[in-house]
């Protein structure tokens, strides 16, 4: 295992969640000028950039041996993506940790997307081939349909195209709407919001559970406050996705590992949910 690699024992099951480098990113480009945003941020300068890791993730339970989100940190610093902090040195690529985790990329069954943000499958190919060469590629049909994907799809130099174009080609994709049994205490649930086919994946075993929720939440914020949506998202989907995940988290005490955040719980006080981040 790296220092980049943080791993959670969830019943019989295993969580290991990779940083894969630091997005910077400034919160009033996300959600809007501060003094519309300032109820939520309190004297927080939301233009000063941010940064935020990009986490991939593994699952093993069972036979199932499962990435989530695999991303690709040297293909998000192209030009068109985000932009890192002077100095900055990224993890190594989510296959050396991989590797140095003892999972072989032909050993891996599935691989889910919580939403197609390139952030969130920059990583599903290498080299020009599937990257987990036996797995089945199952990603959200609503976000594979929407008009931007369809285009981009259409187009041979985009990073769609070049990525998940690749994985379709070689038969291995598999778009998915509505929610879906893994097999070994493994689902894939839509939580639409963040975009339209924005899915979860469940781990359950024994009386344990853990949620790898993609995007659902960028923010401790926005668990507090569940209208707190990015410029992109429909907000209210977003707020119902999150009133329904947080009350099922909070009654299941679960783990809950965002894509951009440290792993941490949800609980209530009263009728507000609140986050609590798991201790080291
Ligand atoms: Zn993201």
């Amino acid at each position: 295992m790296t220092p980049a690699a943080v791993s959670f024992r969830i019943g019989d099951a295993r969580v290991t969640s990779f940083d894969v480098g630091d997005l910077s990113l400034r919160l009033d480009e996300v959600f809007g000028p501060s003094s519309v945003n300032a109820r939520y941020f309190g004297g927080r300068d939301l233009t000063v950039p941010e940064a935020f890791p990009t986490k991939s993730f593994f699952v093993a339970s069972g036979p199932l041996m499962v990435v989530v989100d695999p991303s690709d940190y040297g293909r998000l610093l192209s030009p068109d993506h985000f932009k890192t902090r002077a100095g900055y040195v990224s993890p190594p690529p989510l296959e050396v940790q991989l590797a140095a985790a003892g999972v072989a990329p032909e050993s891996v069954t599935h691989v889910v997307v919580t939403h197609l943000h390139f952030d969130h499958y920059a990583g599903v190919t290498k080299g020009g081939a599937p990257a987990f060469p036996s797995a089945r590629y199952i990603i959200p049909a609503k976000d594979w349909a929407t008009p931007e994907v369809a285009e981009a799809r259409k187009r041979g130099d985009a990073d769609v195209a070049q990525t998940l174009g690749v994985v379709e080609a070689a038969g291995k994709l598999e778009p998915l709407d509505g929610p879906l049994g893994l097999g070994g205490g493994l689902t894939v649930e839509p939580y639409p919001g963040e975009t339209p086919g924005h899915q979860v994946v469940g781990v359950r075993s024994g009386s344990e559970s853990c949620y790898l929720v993609g995007d659902l939440y960028h923010l401790a914020e926005e668990v507090e406050h569940p209208e707190l949506a990015a410029a992109w998202a429909d907000a209210g989907a977003l707020a119902a996705s999150r009133r329904r995940f947080s009350e099922r988290a909070a009654a299941e005490r679960a783990l809950v590992i965002p894509g951009h955040l440290p792993a941490g719980r949800i609980s209530f006080k009263g009728s507000f949910p609140t986050w609590t981040e798991e201790p080291a």
